[in-house]
């Protein structure tokens, strides 16, 4: 099998930096964003997977949105990524992440699916149809991304999946699966195979229990998945998943995610402003008293350095530039690192400066409450220490401290 020839929306994108190009992006996204706000409160409290917000990104061609134009898609841009993942993590995080995590697997088709899988799946995507979830973490090795103990047997044509997952975003409504299994045939745990699977062509199985303290509605369930697929659902080449988890996972992963952290908080400080600036804000609350300008100046700083982060991390990885020089690793680590650290804080910060009322309470239209759960999420999801151990290890080698 031989890797398609550069001529997609994904390799587009390092030729357009930083810019945002489709048409009506706002407008899409503000549909979904009405869609989720009718269903927010439930979705959290029912821990219930927002399936009229799935439907609003079908019906929107959001989901095509990094599908290039020749497969029937809207041919986006990283940028045009970020800015959606923000606007959408500003009403909520779960259906941030979810589109976010699925932009990441669509990207991952684009650029290394084989014929005639590329050509199968890429219009579905682009129409709406297929809603791709995300297997990569496993119970015995937790969240490394690299290696996969569960192997992929090849008999002929065919491979054969059984995979256990423990946590799958989306698991019970994804209409495609990317899993990482280890490689047919592989010495060790590192030769790892990204496989695609049909919902339809897979038993599936799991009791679909997902009780957490935030991110309520991704509902993130444990599955088991058994079937088989055509040899030419291997994404890329067998054994050689290290490249598409550096090339698009990993930045697509780090940029998406910060974008939908940074949305949250600032959809968060925009709920609290609005509330001190109301006439009944007002009476509440001395818009002259110093401990809170400083609180909320604070809020404002942490937010301002994630948006400059995530600006320049964006524009490194739309240029194209070699992601494995060891200082671009660094700050696109930082990304997410400082992201899930200070959008956390920020909120914290504002539940402070408002109290117990508005910042402590569910039924507060600031919405603190909800988001703060949702944020202690992102430190976790692909754990900071897994990254301060990589980071300490590059670090330590550059004594000359040179950034990107
Ligand atoms: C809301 C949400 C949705 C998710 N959705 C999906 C999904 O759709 N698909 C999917 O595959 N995964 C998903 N994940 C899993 C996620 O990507 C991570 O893999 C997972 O959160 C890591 O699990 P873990 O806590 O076992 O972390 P691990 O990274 O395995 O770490 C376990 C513990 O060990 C510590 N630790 C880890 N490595 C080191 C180290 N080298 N040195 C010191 N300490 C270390 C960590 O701090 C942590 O306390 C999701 C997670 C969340 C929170």
């Amino acid at each position: 099998m031989t890797t398609p020839p550069v001529t997609d929306a994904f390799d587009d994108l390092a030729a357009q930096p930083g810019t945002p190009r489709v048409p009506g992006l706002a407008d899409r996204v503000a549909e979904v964003v009405a869609v989720t706000e009718e269903h927010l409160a439930r979705t959290d409290r029912e821990a219930a997977f927002p399936v009229e917000a799935l439907d609003a990104l079908r019906r929107t061609r959001l989901l095509g949105l990094l599908v290039p134009p020749q497969h029937g898609g809207l041919g986006g841009t990283l940028a045009d990524l970020v800015e959606a993942a923000q606007l959408l993590g500003r009403s909520d995080m779960s259906v941030g992440m979810i589109f976010a995590m699925h932009c990441q697997q669509a990207a991952a088709v684009v650029r290394y699916a084989h014929e005639p899988l590329r050509t199968q799946l890429l219009p579905r995507i682009a129409a709406g149809e297929v809603y791709l979830a995300s297997v990569t973490t496993e119970s015995g090795k937790g969240g490394h991304l690299l290696t996969s103990e569960a192997p992929l047997h090849q008999d002929g044509a065919r491979l054969a999946i059984d995979r256990f997952a423990p946590i799958v975003t989306g698991g019970a409504h994804a209409d495609g699966f990317l899993i990482t299994m280890r490689s047919p045939d592989a010495d060790s745990a590192n030769e790892v195979s990204l496989v695609y699977a049909d919902r339809e062509t897979l038993r599936i199985s799991g009791s679909g229990d997902w009780q957490p303290m935030g991110m309520r509605a991704s509902h993130s369930i444990p599955m088991k998945l058994q079937g088989t697929v055509p040899a030419h659902h291997v994404v890329g080449e067998h054994g050689n998943f290290r490249e598409i988890a550096d090339k698009v996972f990993g930045p697509l992963a780090h940029l998406g995610w910060s974008a939908v952290w940074l949305g949250t908080a600032a959809g968060a400080l925009s709920r609290v402003l609005r509330l001190l600036r109301s006439p009944a804000g007002k009476k509440q609350f001395d818009l002259r008293s110093e401990l809170l300008l400083t609180r909320i100046s604070r809020a404002r700083q942490r937010l301002e350095s994630v948006h400059a982060l995530l600006q320049r991390t964006l524009r490194m990885v739309a240029s194209g530039e070699d992601l494995s020089v060891p200082s671009r690793q660094l700050l696109l680590n930082s990304l997410k690192i400082t992201a899930s650290q200070e959008c956390f804080a920020a909120v914290d910060e504002l539940i402070e400066a408002v109290g117990l009322r508005h910042g402590y309470l569910k039924d507060s239209q600031t919405r603190l409450e909800l988001v703060l759960r949702d944020l202690r999420s992102a430190a976790l999801n692909y754990s900071n220490d897994r990254l301060h151990l990589a980071d300490g290890r590059m670090a330590l080698l550059d004594q000359g401290v040179r950034f990107a």
